[in-house]
C-alpha cells in the first residue's frame, strides 16, 4: 500500500493525501493485471531524494560469452547486490525474456532472464530470504530487509531424492540444473520497458494448480 502524492501540492495547498493498493495482490479472476491501462509515473527522476544505486563490488561472473556486457543490480537496501553477464540487453537480444503470470510471478512483478549460473553472481547472499512452494523443485528468492525480488535458485537433489520422482519431474530437474533467473527489474540503469518480454502463462500451464488464499 502507498500513502502520498503522486502529484505534490502547490505551495500553500491543502490537498488530501491518495491511497494506493498493490492491484497483484487482489485474486486472479478480479483483476487482470496485464490487460490494465496502466499510466507510467517517473518517480525515478521526480521523487527526492535522488535514490544512489547500492554498487555491486563482487567479482565477475565466470562465463564466456562473446560481446558480454556486465550488468550489475540490487536490491533497494543494498543487502544483497548482484552482477549479470550477459550478451546486450535490448530489443535485438534474442533469448527468452519473459514475464509470468502464475501466482507467485505476477504478485512481484518479475521480468525473467533464463540466465545460467556462470553468468551471475550475487554478494550478500546472507540477506536473502527464500521461498518455496509449488512444485518445491526451485526457491524464489527476495531480500529479507526490503524484500525486493532478486532470483530463482534451482535446489539440488541428490540421486536418491531425484530417483523417486516421476521421469517427467526428473527431466525438468535435470535440465533447469545449469540456470540460475534474475528478475531484471534489479539491474542499475536497465529499463525494462525497453526489452521484448514475451507473457507466459504460467497460471494456467503450471503444476500443482494454486488455490487462492
Ligand atoms: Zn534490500
Ligand atoms: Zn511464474
Amino acid at each position: 500500500m502507498f500513502i502520498g502524492h503522486l502529484e505534490p501540492p502547490s505551495p500553500g495547498e491543502n490537498k488530501e493525501p491518495e491511497n494506493g493498493i498493490n492491484v497483484r495482490l487482489f485474486q486472479r479472476g478480479q483483476v487482470d493485471v496485464w490487460g490494465l491501462p496502466l499510466k507510467k509515473f517517473d518517480g525515478a527522476s521526480s521523487l527526492k531524494p535522488v535514490y544512489e544505486p547500492p554498487q555491486f563490488t563482487g567479482s565477475e561472473p565466470a562465463a564466456e560469452i562473446e560481446g558480454a556486457k556486465l550488468y550489475t543490480g540490487s536490491c533497494h537496501c543494498g543487502a544483497v547486490t548482484l552482477a549479470l553477464k550477459s550478451k546486450s540487453l535490448d530489443k535485438d537480444f534474442t533469448e527468452r525474456i519473459a514475464e509470468c503470470d502464475c501466482s507467485n510471478c505476477i504478485k512481484a512483478g518479475y521480468v525473467w532472464i533464463y540466465s545460467k549460473k556462470t553468468q551471475v553472481v550475487i554478494d550478500g547472499k546472507e540477506n536473502l530470504g527464500r521461498y518455496i512452494f509449488g512444485n518445491k523443485f526451485t526457491e524464489k528468492t527476495f531480500c529479507k530487509i526490503c524484500g525486493v525480488p532478486i532470483h530463482t535458485e534451482i535446489l539440488d537433489f541428490t540421486e536418491e531424492e531425484l530417483a523417486v520422482k516421476s521421469k517427467e519431474e526428473r527431466d525438468w530437474i535435470v535440465s533447469v540444473q545449469s540456470f540460475s533467473p534474475v528478475n531484471l527489474r534489479i539491474i542499475n540503469g536497465l529499463d525494462v520497458n525497453d526489452l521484448k518480454a514475451s507473457q507466459f502463462h504460467g497460471y494456467s500451464t503450471l503444476q500443482p494448480s494454486y488455490l487462492e488464499p
